[in-house]
């Protein structure tokens, strides 16, 4: 286990250079020590340029940066001894994995002896014991990608700062590169701070997440407070599904989880404490353990029902029905802002 360490941010603004309105614009943000805190947001929406302003490669124009209460904001990115892992594998192509992990520690000045000892642990760690002497190109990208993670938290940095890492890798590698990341965590006991564009990956991953919008930070939360409690339309529409529905007080939407969603026919009756509204199926998918089926609301809008699998499903695809929700699983969010495309259906 190494030692936790903490990372603040207050109010934090950077203008690139000729651009009109900030890249992130007065953030602040609590990261506590030995926490998985994942930056999530549409693409352009700052992330990138935090996570940089936290390893120092991107200046502050305001604000400042600590960790563990010291004031790091104008120390140079070498100083804050920080592990970074970008989406580019960025190897040293000619070194074998052995070298390529062992650099940083060179550089440092680290005794042969303990370069061997340590080099051996993060091998381990990331499960690439029998390839220390291969070079890059004789890797998969993820076996690569395991190799940057491994460099980055060789010499025990005090934070590991991970920027989509597993954004190039195939559906399949990366869900098996996420449980190791989050073994990684684990076992390392380390901060992470994570960027990703992906709700899932976010919510697997992290022990907080933080939700981009246009250089803000619209709301941070545990994966289930922000499932549960979007403070908006659009951290709703961000994270999970969901069913819109207009609200009562003006400016206002009502929010309705898939899982919450039941289907009746349109002369049933609503018992009370009940709300509903028609729908036509447009269709049914298996969904292992779920049904899901697709709606169209009588006002245009779309959305699902889940229904979990075993319980009959009495509609066919055309079908109108009866929504129905109950009061107690709906929630109410304002409906002003933009709202992004999740890039997820
Ligand atoms: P994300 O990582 O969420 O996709 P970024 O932090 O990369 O977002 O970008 C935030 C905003 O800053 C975007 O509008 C982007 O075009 C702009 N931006 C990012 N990097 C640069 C740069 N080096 N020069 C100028 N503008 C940039
Ligand atoms: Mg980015």
């Amino acid at each position: 286990m190494m030692k936790k360490h903490s990372i603040k941010i207050s109010n934090a603004t950077r203008y690139y250079p000729g651009a009109a309105k900030p890249a992130i614009d007065d953030i602040s943000l609590d990261i506590a020590p030995g926490e998985f805190m994942t930056f999530l947001g549409p693409s352009g929406s700052g992330k990138t340029t935090l996570l940089s302003i936290i390893a120092g490669f991107v200046t502050l124009n305001a604000g400042s940066v600590e960790i563990d209460g010291q004031d790091i904001t104008n120390l140079k990115p070498h100083k804050r001894d920080l592990g970074v892992v970008f989406q580019q594998y960025a190897l040293f192509p000619h070194m074998t994995v052995s070298q390529n992990i062992a650099y940083p520690l060179r550089q440092r000045g680290v005794s042969k002896a303990e370069i061997a000892t340590k080099v051996t642990h993060v091998l381990d760690l990331v499960q690439l014991g029998d390839f220390a002497h291969r070079l890059p190109r004789q890797l998969s990208g993820g076996q690569q990608q395991r190799v940057a993670l491994a460099r980055a938290v060789v010499y025990e940095p005090r934070a590991l700062l991970l920027d989509e890492p597993l954004g190039a890798l195939d559906k399949r590698l990366r869900d098996r590169l996420q449980l190791e990341i989050a073994r990684m965590h684990r076992e390392l006991g380390m901060t992470f701070v994570f960027v990703t564009h992906d709700q899932e990956e976010a919510l697997t991953l992290s022990d907080r997440i933080a939700v981009f919008n246009n250089g803000k930070i619209v709301q941070v939360g545990t994966p289930t407070e922000l499932y549960q409690r979007p403070n908006s339309l659009f951290v709703a529409r961000f994270l999970g599904e969901s069913n819109v529905m207009e609200g009562s007080r003006p400016a206002t939407n009502i929010i309705v989880r898939p899982e919450h969603i039941n289907l009746k026919a349109l002369t049933s009756k609503c018992s009370e404490g009940e709300l509903s509204k028609t729908a036509t199926i447009t269709d049914i998918a298996f969904a292992g353990a779920h049904l899901k089926v697709g709606l169209s609301f009588s006002d245009g809008e779309i959305g699902s029902s889940l229904i979990t699998a075993g319980n009959p499903l009495h509609f066919q695809r055309g079908e109108a029905v009866l929504a129905v929700w109950s009061q107690a699983n709906q929630h109410t969010v304002a409906s002003e802002g933009c709202v992004p495309d999740s890039g997820k259906r």
